[in-house]
């Protein structure tokens, strides 16, 4: 069995409080977990939260993929309990200069631990554009986003997963990837997890600042032939309350599609291994 868990779902900056509490104010960090690999997707603030998880589990070994380095997808990682644990390797993949980038994250004066000297046992990789993480198969697109960023295909036997963590999905020949590329990728997968942080009004002003609406991300499902859509990187600003009408309202528009909005804690799970 393979578990795919979302444990931070909010985009740009934490944003705890009673508007955002049913979604989580937790930035981005999904797990993929089956019973011999433990892999983290992202650091965002959702990832101390495995941190109580973990403690059962024991492992020797885990791995972490960072999409990019913008703070909501790295600031969780110096309060990541396993990185002060002598018993624990982790193998991080990021774009290059990982060592450095995350280096440079924790010194002082922003951070009193210096990474450079941390207990556990980490070893730094650079994303090949398809690579294996024991038996998950990771592929992996150029997102549109401002310094970059990897979207990523998991493939566990049979089943596929896409999750497109921020990503402009813009005409054709505007970005680096286009929208029929994109859906290429996406085709034939299980369930597709994309980016919706703006809707159609809010991106008038906000192009080119690397993100998608949900009207985007359904344009690419069609294109894509995709079934099982899941929204998420939730903009800060956006309360439990709009997310909830605008799923409703999806939902009426879109009968035959399987919408659903990313909220801590979601899992989904697949057999068959
Ligand atoms: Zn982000
Ligand atoms: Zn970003």
């Amino acid at each position: 069995m393979v578990k795919f868990k979302f444990w931070g779902v909010r985009g740009s900056v934490p944003s705890p409080g009673k508007e955002t509490n049913y979604y989580g104010g937790n930035t981005t960090c999904i797990s993929i977990e089956d019973n011999r690999t433990f892999l983290i997707v992202d650091a965002g603030t959702g990832i101390r939260n495995i941190n109580f998880y973990l403690k059962e589990k024991r492992l020797k070994k885990i791995y972490i993929i960072l999409t990019h380095y913008h703070w909501d997808h790295l600031q969780g990682l110096p309060f990541f309990s396993p990185i002060f644990n002598p018993d624990i390797k982790i193998e991080i993949y990021g774009k290059k200069n990982v060592s450095e980038v995350l280096s440079f994250q924790m010194q002082q004066p922003y951070f009193p631990a210096d990474y450079k000297n941390l207990p556990s046992k980490i070893e730094h990789k650079n994303i090949p554009q398809n690579f294996y993480i024991e038996n998950i198969f990771v592929e992996t697109i150029e997102n549109n986003h401002p310094s970059g960023c990897v979207g990523l295909k998991f493939t566990f036997k049979n089943k596929k997963i896409v999750f497109i963590t921020d990503n402009e999905i813009m005409d054709d020949k505007e970005g680096i990837t286009t929208k029929k590329e994109f859906a290429e990728f996406i085709k034939g997968s299980e369930i597709l997890i994309h980016d919706a942080q703006y809707t159609s009004k809010e991106i008038e002003i906000k192009r080119g600042w690397g993100h998608s609406t949900f009207d985007d991300v359904l344009g690419l499902a069609k294109m894509s032939d995709s079934k099982n859509i899941i929204f998420t990187h939730h903009d800060p600003m956006r309360r439990d309350n709009d997310l909830k009408k605008i799923l409703n309202n999806l939902r009426r528009k879109n009968p035959h599609l399987n919408l659903k909005i990313a909220k801590e804690g979601m899992e989904i799970k697949f057999n068959g291994r």
